[in-house]
């Protein structure tokens, strides 16, 4: 069959290759004949593994620090500034829909991460995505199309759902179903009524759903909630439903279009969160002018940058900033001792044990090792404790190291980098499961498949020929 240069991609935010392959696979019967279908196999997830900037390294074939985006929140300066958010306005690369747009291609984007505010809208269709603030901003390309989405989606097409960090979880798991189902049913009327070349669509339920339950589902998560907790098959209702919707929504892309099924990241049971700033207190990296009554977020910390070497930020992995003479305002650290710091830091961030004297198998990076090049205001370390099965929490007070709440709200998942491909149409000569895919590889592969001009500097390679 010969294939038309016509794209359609469903992202889904979070999709762990093991449930998707292995462990729930009997009980998705869609996504597995896509599977027999054509090719699947894990995607690896960028350097960091995280929603924001890996949409954006996916569509762009940049990576993070060719992007100078770290995080969900960078740094704007060398300064000790609090971080700031990174919207699309900090993309300064093209994306997928932005080729198609300079060939006279037509798009419809729906939910795709960092996308708002929408600056530089497609030719066709743009529905922005989890960062918008509320429906308040113009948040949909054309303007007029917003009650459209809304109408279709039941009368309120949600962005997102509210505080996925909550125990209200009954509140939650109705609010992920509702959310899911109704970015399907717009997903199906922007396929039937728009003209498109590019469909990109991201649903993030799936996230949602893995930070907000997976200790009801997961045996062995250390805080698994018994067998017969009311939510023990939240997880697998959750993506037969989306199978389902799957399912029905391909239906409506003819067979000669390259479709695409992606996760960004994948995700894992949340053993517990390692205080990084605490620690680097205890070994006096961190000089506090006082310390806090209460566990205190980094940048509400009364530190004294004069005789501070290092402090970080928490979340999903920790980044370790250092305090460079020449470089930061108050400055310890000469510079010709940097790289002999951060080798400490490296050693001694490996070297930290588990509460019980575990080996935690700790991975920590130096950007310059990770990426082509480091533009903005790279961290000096990615830290990512026991390979994100510990998320890193950036509060001090709390006195210890080892903590089982998460300072943000509760949150029993964290990331990995197993995330999910699965191509209707065969790779060629590669039919079936497939090793070694790689998430940057991923939208300049398209864009060759489109027949439009790959960026000879991007990191990803359009390695995937179909
Ligand atoms: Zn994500």
């Amino acid at each position: 069959m010969s294939f038309s240069p016509r794209i359609a991609v469903i992202g889904l935010d979070c999709a762990e290759a093991s449930l998707v392959f292995d462990e729930l696979r009997g009980e998705l019967p869609h996504l597995t004949r896509l599977m027999e279908q054509g090719s699947y196999g894990p995607l690896r997830s960028c350097h960091p593994p995280i929603t924001v900037p890996a949409w954006a390294c996916m569509t762009s074939g940049y990576d993070a620090g060719q992007l100078g985006i770290y995080g969900f929140r960078n740094r704007r300066g060398w300064d000790y500034e609090p971080l700031s958010v990174s919207f699309s306005s900090q993309v300064a690369k093209p994306r997928l829909w932005d080729h198609f747009s300079a060939a006279g291609r037509s798009s419809v984007c729906l939910g795709v991460p960092q996308t708002f505010p929408i600056l530089n809208p497609p030719r066709g269709v743009m529905v922005a995505s989890f960062l918008t603030p509320d429906k308040s901003m113009p948040w949909v390309h054309p303007p007029e199309l917003a009650t459209e989405v809304d109408r279709v989606a039941e009368g309120d097409y949600l962005i997102d759902v509210r505080n996925f960090r909550t125990n209200d979880k009954a509140r939650l798991l109705a609010d992920i179903h509702t959310m899911t189902r109704r970015r399907f049913q717009v997903a199906k009327h922007l396929l039937a009524t728009q003209s498109w070349d590019l469909f990109f669509m991201v649903e993030m339920g799936v996230d949602r759903l893995h930070h907000g339950f997976w200790h009801y589902c997961d045996p062995s998560h250390p805080r698994f909630a018994g067998e017969h907790n009311p939510y023990r098959w939240a997880i697998r209702d959750y993506y037969r439903e989306l199978d389902a919707l799957v399912g029905d929504l391909v239906q409506q892309i003819p067979q000669d279009v390259l479709l695409l099924l992606v996760s960004d990241h994948g995700a894992q049971p949340m053993q517990g969160g390692i205080a990084v700033n605490e620690w680097l207190v205890q070994k006096g990296y961190l000089v506090l002018k006082e310390y806090p009554a209460e566990p205190t977020p980094p940048h509400r910390l009364r530190v004294d940058w004069s005789k501070t070497v290092a402090w970080s930020e928490g979340g999903y992995y920790a980044r370790i900033f250092l305090n460079v003479k020449g470089r930061e305002p108050q400055g310890v650290i000469e510079p010709a001792e940097y790289e002999r710091w951060r080798d400490r830091l490296i050693e001694e961030t490996q070297a930290l044990l588990g509460p019980h004297g575990e080996d935690l198998g700790t991975l920590v990076c130096r950007p310059q090792d990770l990426f082509h090049t480091c533009t903005g205001y790279p961290p000096d370390l990615f830290c990512y404790w026991g390979r994100m099965r510990w998320r890193s929490v950036g509060t001090v007070g709390a006195g210890h190291i080892y903590v089982e709440d998460n300072d943000l709200g509760p949150d029993e998942a964290n990331h990995d980098w197993s995330g999910i491909f699965i191509s209707r149409t065969p790779l060629a000569n590669q039919p079936g499961k497939v090793d070694g895919l790689e998430l940057l590889d991923v939208g300049v592969s398209l864009l060759q498949h489109a027949g439009l001009p790959v960026p000879a500097d991007c990191a990803g390679q359009p390695r995937l020929m179909w």
